[in-house]
């Protein structure tokens, strides 16, 4: 009798599981062996995470190592959920990381690979045939509960303290229905779902086995679990167990977020007759505020997004090398001893990643993101920081100061390369392309002279004599000077206003000066640049020009002036 629900349900659908093994053969290595496969499967409900770019890298590296297959599946069956773009942004993140697939999505309708589709939104066919075998045994049936039939049982659960919970064992009404029943119920066009029909009890647990965290007693799966939705696709749940079997996939790599759904998946894999991957959970990237850890949040934390690392700039193997960083905890001495190498390289062992959650650190990034534009030449430089600019971002706070620059790029690239050397050369301060313009508005800003200083309060103290070395300062300025005669030049002012041309007499006689050359130095650099930490100021003032340092050193003794 179930033979003949499984054809009133899908009549049309003439394949069967046996062809389905046959098109999707298992996976063989050159060497004749099972072949490694692992997938990155992520939902398009949103922007991307940094952790799925974490997950993602780590799938990658590990289908390396073993000789794999890496795919890239889009499971897109909650059309609810599904937001237009996110396909493109997880395409394009991938491109943008160099993060490479073997197999799946490849834009955000096509695919490439010998197992697809890849989108499980064009696998319908493939879940009905698979559900209906599970009808064809008995292991799976129509479910005719309204919302209204599941909230009363949930109520009466609960009233009873009932032991069993959900749509499960006797409480699972529909699993009780007739054949006759269930066909009558159909041919007078009732809705309904498909469940799958659990073997399991609330009161039996058993082991299920994590890659990372060995061995797990859990209660088992009792849930008659949806397998087939009203709209006709699948949940989830039984998505993945039918993809990642036909896929082949033989590592399901992933968040650890799924571990409490293992009981239902292996059920599923098991019913089914599957032969199970070997299940690795990931902890997520966490973030510690005061003196406790949380998860990356999309909410809070503007690092959360993978979009954020592209727009703010960092050089992208930074990131990459950051997240193996935080990966595997030995990868900082092996990047000391391989420094000019790609991340894949890295002998990554994804058994040593830590099951606490890795903790995400600026500081570490930022240091790892300035070595790595420490050591990119001027060429590189040029062409990575002309890509961040012309790269078009969604939410783009750096808009003007990127307009600006990229104006001004494309129509003085030299002298963008001659300003690189000033803060380049034995200064490790940009981490990422940003950096440029906000760290050295004093170079890049074409307004400069326009913007108001804000005075230390000691220049305010000083305030004449600063003027009048100021004034000294421009008139004895000539721009043919090089940088000793230039500094030669503000000693002799510094001893003109009694202040110590080397800051050592200054330190044993204070009472005998008014400072010494550092502060006449800081008066210069700042009406320059109104910084008082910059790179080496006259080969700044070179870079700008004797007519633009005037300007704005003039603008300085204007605005003193008028304190
Ligand atoms: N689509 C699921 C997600 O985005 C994938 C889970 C899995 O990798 O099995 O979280």
């Amino acid at each position: 009798m179930s033979r003949d629900l499984a054809e009133v349900i899908f009549p049309e659908i003439t394949k069967t599981v046996a062809d389905y093994e046959e098109e999707y053969p298992r996976r063989i290595d050159v060497q004749g062996k099972p072949q490694c496969c692992v997938r990155f499967a992520p939902s398009p409900t949103g922007f991307l995470h940094i952790g799925a770019i974490y997950t993602a890298l780590i799938n990658r590296l590990f289908a390396d190592q073993n000789n794999g297959v890496f795919i890239l599946r889009i499971e897109d069956t909650d059309q609810k959920r599904s937001i237009t773009g996110t396909v493109e942004e997880i395409v394009s993140a991938f491109d943008l990381f160099n993060i490479k697939i073997d197999e799946g999505a490849i834009s955000s309708d096509s695919c490439m690979g010998e197992y697809g589709p890849y989108f499980q939104s064009k696998r319908k066919h493939i879940y009905e045939a698979f559900a209906k075998e599970l009808l064809r045994r008995g292991d799976a049936y129509p479910c005719f509960c309204s919302s209204e039939d599941l909230e009363q049982l949930r109520q009466r659960q609960m009233n009873e303290k009932s032991p069993v919970i959900g749509y499960a064992e006797a409480d699972a009404a529909c699993r009780h229905l007739t054949s006759e029943e269930q066909l009558a119920r159909i041919e007078r066009g009732d809705e309904y779902i498909i469940r799958l029909r659990s073997r399991g009890s609330h009161d039996q647990t058993r082991v299920f086995t994590d890659g990372l965290r060995g061995e797990l007693e859990m209660p088992v799966n009792n849930q008659d679990i949806v397998i087939i939705k009203a709209d006709g696709l699948p949940t989830y749940h039984f998505a993945h167990s039918v993809d990642d079997h036909l896929m082949r996939t033989s590592h399901v790599i992933r968040a650890d977020e799924w571990v409490s759904s293992l009981p239902i998946h292996v059920e599923l894999f098991e019913i089914q007759g599957f032969e199970l991957p070997e299940f690795i959970h990931l902890s997520p990237i966490m973030k510690q505020e005061g003196n406790s850890r949380r998860k990356l949040s999309k909410r809070l934390d503007p690092e959360a997004r993978a979009s954020y690392y592209i727009e703010v700039g960092y050089p992208l193997p930074a990131v990459k090398d950051y997240l193996m960083n935080i990966a595997n905890s030995n990868f900082e001495d092996w990047r000391r001893d391989n420094q000019d190498v790609p991340v894949e390289s890295f002998p990554f062992d994804i058994y040593k990643t830590s099951i606490s959650g890795a903790l995400f650190d600026f500081y570490k990034l930022e240091n790892i993101a300035k070595k790595i534009v420490g050591n990119m030449t001027e060429d590189e430089i040029i062409t990575a920081y002309s890509e961040w600019l012309q790269t078009d971002l969604d939410t783009d706070e750096n808009r003007n100061s990127r307009e600006s620059m990229r104006q001004w790029l494309a129509e003085h690239t030299k002298d963008f390369g001659r300003s690189i050397s000033i803060w380049h050369e034995g200064r490790l301060d940009v981490a990422k392309w940003s950096d440029v313009y906000e760290n050295y508005p004093y170079l890049y800003d074409r307004s400069f002279s326009e913007r108001m200083p804000v005075f230390p309060e000691d220049f305010i103290e000083q305030k004449t004599d600063v003027i009048a070395i100021l004034e000294t300062y421009l008139e004895s300025y000539d721009h043919s000077d090089d940088n000793s005669a230039w500094f030669g030049k503000v000693r002799e002012i510094a001893t003109k206003f009694n202040y110590a041309a080397k800051p050592k007499d200054y330190k044993k006689n204070p009472d005998l000066y008014k400072g010494s050359i550092v502060h006449v130095s800081s008066y210069v650099r700042f009406a320059v640049t109104h910084a008082l930490n910059t790179p080496d100021l006259h080969s700044m003032i070179q870079f700008m020009g004797e007519e633009e340092m005037r300007q704005r050193v003039e603008a300085t003794i204007s605005a003193l002036r008028d304190l």
